[in-house]
């Protein structure tokens, strides 16, 4: 049987349901393919934190200071809790003998500031008025982000899918897209040519427990792997640290990743010394996710060179980044007009092929 769709997506994580969702919302027939479940890739293990708070190169901090507009409007339209939406705000520190030095910190601040970024400069007794359970050194200073939110990033998927098929498109799950063809020049090993690396990361959950630290924002530590923790959906706790993504990589055995919980359950300890790393280690669950990373790092949004009809949406931050992009490459394909926000961010940068 034979089938006519306006547009083929392939993947259902955010960002290929975030393309859909904009161009059914164009009046295009859309079918989204995906291998195995929505959200089931590196969108189901994201730490997921909106923000443009880790950009300070101009034009990348535009186009995620642009996603989080757009996931604040999709909120005003379906309700916070709908879109999974939580806005603690972000909380970064250091001190004067940490990794992360209080001049470096202090100079993402005053960029983020001068592109008129909502931030505030916190000395030691400010911060520990917002995070009581953190003890912060000798000569702590920080900033809060508070536009800065995370999000239950499944959820989202979830509403996205379901908006997808209301306006007449299909989310096919375990339905894998295993070849593009089309008449005209070939585009056998397309797929494969796109520039883009696979960079493992560890998340490490905790479930409720009212005896553990409180954290009330998201909150990124000084250390050599900025260690990172924020709430999770039911209550608990989902941290990070990037030093302890590279020791564990992508398959990681079971002593591996029990290693991998274990330092970053410790290195939550040092920061928050009530918390209690060995009664956590029972009850956490570690789990590794894969960030889509394009080789110079940049997003990489539009027309693949060569291929007339192709397109392609490749990212990290993708979670920040789904709504923008997403809405940027519809209008583009739909509209024939491309966001003046993309410039930088074209697959015309790489030779392809
Ligand atoms: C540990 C970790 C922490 C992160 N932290 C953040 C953060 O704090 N903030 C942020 O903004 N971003 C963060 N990211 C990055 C963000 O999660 C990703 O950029 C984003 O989820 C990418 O979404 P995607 O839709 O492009 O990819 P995915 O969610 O991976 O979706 C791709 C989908 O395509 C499917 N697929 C693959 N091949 C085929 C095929 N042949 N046919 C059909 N379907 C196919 C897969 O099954 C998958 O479901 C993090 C990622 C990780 C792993």
């Amino acid at each position: 049987m034979s089938e006519t769709w306006d547009a083929i997506v392939i993947g259902a994580g955010l960002v290929g349901l975030a393309a859909a969702f904009e161009l059914a919302e164009r009046g295009q027939k859309v079918c989204v393919l995906e291998a195995a479940a929505v959200a089931s890739g590196a969108t189901g293990s994201s730490f997921a934190w909106l923000n443009a708070t880790g950009k300070t190169e101009a034009g990348y901090h535009r186009l995620n200071a642009e996603g989080m507009a757009r996931h604040r409007a999709w909120a005003d339209r379906w309700g916070d809790r709908a879109v999974g939406l939580h806005r603690p705000g972000c909380l970064s520190w250091a001190e004067p003998a940490t990794p992360i030095a209080v001049g470096e910190l202090r100079a993402s601040f005053e960029a983020l500031s001068s592109f008129g970024y909502p931030c505030r400069w916190l000395d030691r007794s400010e911060l520990r008025a917002l995070e009581p359970d953190i003890a912060f050194g000798e000569g702590a200073e920080g900033f809060l982000a508070p536009d800065d939110a995370w999000l239950d990033a499944p959820r989202l998927a979830r509403l996205l899918a379901g908006e997808i098929a209301r306006a007449g498109g299909v989310v096919r799950e375990r339905s894998p897209a295993a070849a593009i063809e089309r008449s005209g020049p070939a585009v056998a090993g397309v797929a494969a040519a796109i520039p883009v690396g696979r960079v493992p990361g560890l998340l490490v959950e905790l479930p409720p427990d009212p005896g553990a630290a409180r954290i009330d924002h998201i909150v990124y530590g000084p250390d050599e792997g900025n260690w990172h923790v924020r709430a999770t959906p039911s209550g608990g706790l989902l941290m990070g640290a990037d030093d302890v993504d590279g020791l564990c990589g992508e398959r990681p055995d079971d002593a591996t990743m029990a290693a991998g919980i274990r330092e970053v359950l410790e290195r939550m300890r040092r920061f928050a010394p009530r918390f209690d790393a060995d009664r956590a280690t029972r009850s956490a669950s570690g789990r590794v996710g894969v960030r889509p990373m394009p080789h110079d790092g940049r997003s990489i949004v539009g027309p693949v060179p060569g291929v007339d009809g192709l397109y392609v949406l490749a990212t990290h931050s993708g979670v920040t980044l789904a709504p923008a992009i997403g809405a940027m490459l519809a209008e583009e394909i739909v509209g024939g007009t491309a966001s003046p926000l993309l410039e930088g961010f074209r697959p015309d940068r790489f030779a392809w092929g």
